[in-house]
């Protein structure tokens, strides 16, 4: 046996026709292809887009292996249409130093569910004062070329000038988790009426903003890649379409979550939809979906932020922030940009897979599907409706929003390099 035939896929939800993987790349395109010895995959109906490509994923490992490790975390990857994850740097110890980033890089060759290109610390430990050592991970067979301290925000504003100065050397990007300490202290909800009704801390728009606005105008200060993490208000949005106008080298993510669920869920109580940021208003949703449909907001990351069920079962203020997301983002992608009619399915690949490999300067991810391209392809049923169980997650965590909520869509394969990661829509 040697290679894949896909037969009667629609590549970016186009026409029929044939797909052949073989020797890790696809070997051609074209109706009524035929290879002996390959195996033939009946893909009527299914849509074929680019393996995706993930911005922002909390592996946990080192440090937190009960809530999620290298290995089971790019099982989810995979059985989300993910071919490729960047894997944050708030682990215990943190990512920053070229031996952690190593051996994240080094556990997620190992486990071969897709490729683990680590995230650097911006500074040492997270803590805001020292510079990590950048370079080192830079030039460390982890190759990394994403700085963040996710988790927390880069909030003294020399410290981040001399980050992005410092990854310009080595077209690297600094990814900024924009959230004003000060404005944000015990904070646990989007600040709005519902917030004071409920009596929850509110977390004002404008702690996200603000840092925002200072950034761009670093970034274009010095000329160096600034990219903002979860996007979440209308008025983040503003600042990127006037930094883009005027030409800024800035790009921007925003969670599947945010493009769907809103605050009023806070009502519930339940913490398993706090999150940071925190889900914001309807007008902040459509403005998001607005915006990542005109390409002001660059891609859809997931934010995945698994959680141990003790940091979730608990009531709202002592609870964990953050949100399973890599193995329902397609489908909740899907229901929000596709069904509504903002995006066609060449949008999502160019949002799920093009651009954020652009962002994170992997070559072999994010192609389009033309032969020689490295064969790193999904196959979805956009016509499937499935109730999302957590408890069939790969995933160690069940900390999701959708929990017997209808979702659209299914990924039926997943291909790594012409390997299929999932048959049938189970790890192969
Ligand atoms: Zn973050």
């Amino acid at each position: 046996m040697t290679g894949f035939l896909l037969r009667g896929a629609r590549p970016l939800g186009g026409s029929a026709t044939d797909l052949l993987l073989d020797g890790g790349r696809i070997a051609e395109v074209g109706p009524g292809l035929s290879r002996a010895g390959a195996e033939v995959l009946d893909a009527d109906g299914l849509v074929a887009l680019p393996g995706l490509v993930d911005l922002h994923t909390h592996l946990r490992e080192p440090g937190r292996e009960d809530a999620e490790t290298v290995e089971s975390g790019t099982r989810a990857a995979a059985l989300g249409g993910f071919t490729a994850v960047h894997a944050m740097a708030n682990t215990e110890p943190v990512a920053d130093t070229a031996g952690v980033v190593e051996q994240v890089w080094r556990l997620g060759r190992e486990a071969g569910w897709c490729d683990v290109h680590p995230v650097g610390a911006v500074s040492v430990g997270l803590e805001g004062r020292r510079l990590a050592e950048l370079g080192a991970m830079a030039d460390s067979a982890a190759r990394v070329r994403m700085f963040s301290d996710d988790g927390r925000c880069v909030a003294d504003p020399l410290l981040m000038r001399r980050a992005l100065e410092y990854v310009r050397a080595f077209g690297g990007v600094v990814a900024q988790h924009a959230q004003e300490p000060r404005l944000t202290e015990d904070a646990q909800m989007n600040e709005s009426d519902l917030s004071g009704v409920l009596g929850l801390r509110g977390w004002p728009a404008v702690a996200e903003e603000a840092v925002i606005a200072r950034d761009v105008l670093l970034a274009g200060h010095v000329g160096s890649r600034l990219h903002v993490c979860h996007v979440s208000t209308a008025g983040s949005v503003e600042i990127l379409r006037w930094a883009k106008g005027r030409g800024t080298s800035v790009t921007a993510e925003v969670t599947p979550h945010h493009l769907l669920l809103t605050d009023e869920l806070a009502a519930t109580y339940d913490p398993v939809y706090k999150v940071n940021p925190p889900l914001r208003g309807r007008e902040d949703v459509e403005a998001l979906r607005t915006a990542l449909a005109d390409g002001t907001i660059d891609a859809v990351a997931t934010d995945h932020a698994p959680h141990a069920a003790e940091d979730k079962d608990c009531e709202w203020a002592a609870a964990a922030f953050g949100m399973l997301g890599l193995e329902t983002a397609l489908s909740v992608v899907q229901e929000a940009m596709v069904e509504t009619g903002l995006l066609d399915w060449a949008g999502v690949a160019d949002r799920m897979a093009v651009r954020p490999a652009a962002i994170g300067r992997l070559d072999g991810q994010g192609r389009a599907l033309e032969p020689n391209a490295p064969a790193n392809v999904v196959l979805l049923d956009p016509a499937a409706r499935e109730t999302v169980d957590p408890s069939r997650f790969a995933s160690h965590s069940r900390n999701t929003p959708y929990a017997g909520r209808v979702l659209p869509g299914r990924v039926v394969a997943t291909f790594l390099r012409g390997r299929p990661t999932v048959l049938d829509g189970k790890p192969a």
